[in-house]
């Protein structure tokens, strides 16, 4: 998935070469690091990395685009279980509540067939044994953002675009905010922002991969 090179009996989705050069970007033992840096005086985030970071025509590309164009799920599993074992000395992570995926539009849900950050998400909550929630946050319109440079993204991703439908049972939690892709920060700054509405919550989030822009 990652070279797209036949594996060995004993490899499993990535090549033994491809997985000796996955780029990691070890934020999550770095206080100032590139993602936390993201959301510096734009919103209160406790805890915040990502795992990889993604280069134009790079193995952690080939990955993301079979995860999300290819139905290879099973990426997300993988990447997920890994991540975990970094993610589990992390003292922030300790105090987290709920695992919240960054959600889809129903539309585009159906037209995907699955969000394509589910399977990472489903790994750190079992291996983390942290719940995950994907009831709490949605998208309330429909976006065709992805072609947008980000400067107009941030723009267009408006607050209005993510919503919480939460009860006074949802106060009081630290919600680790998960997607696939970091790049201009816009969606996760929506997400988290709509999340902090409920009372007395705190939002940490994780990436996959994480892009200059
Ligand atoms: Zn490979």
């Amino acid at each position: 998935m990652g070279c797209n090179s036949l594996l060995l009996q004993n490899e499993k989705i990535i090549c033994a070469e491809c997985n000796h050069q996955l780029p990691y970007t070890n934020h999550h033992i770095l206080d100032h690091n590139d993602t936390t840096k993201k959301f510096y005086g734009i919103i209160p985030i406790e805890f915040s990395a990502s795992m990889l970071y993604f280069h134009h025509k790079g193995i952690v590309q080939n990955l993301i685009h079979n995860l999300k164009y290819k139905k290879h799920e099973e990426i997300g599993t993988l990447l997920g279980k890994w991540y975990a074992k970094d993610l589990k000395s992390v003292a922030n992570i300790k105090t987290v509540t709920e695992i919240i995926p960054v959600p889809l539009h129903k539309k585009r849900l159906k037209e995907r067939g699955y969000n394509q950050v589910t399977s990472f998400c489903e790994a750190l909550s079992e291996e983390l044994q942290i719940p995950l929630n994907n009831k709490l946050l949605y998208r309330s319109r429909y976006s065709k953002t992805q072609t947008k440079k980000d400067k107009e993204k941030r723009k267009e991703v408006s607050n209005a675009l993510f919503k919480v439908n939460f009860t006074e049972a949802d106060s009081n939690n630290h919600f680790l905010l998960i997607d696939d892709v970091l790049t201009s920060g816009a969606t996760l700054e929506a997400c988290a922002k709509a999340l902090l509405k409920i009372p007395n919550s705190k939002v940490s989030i994780v990436t996959i991969a994480y892009t200059q822009s």
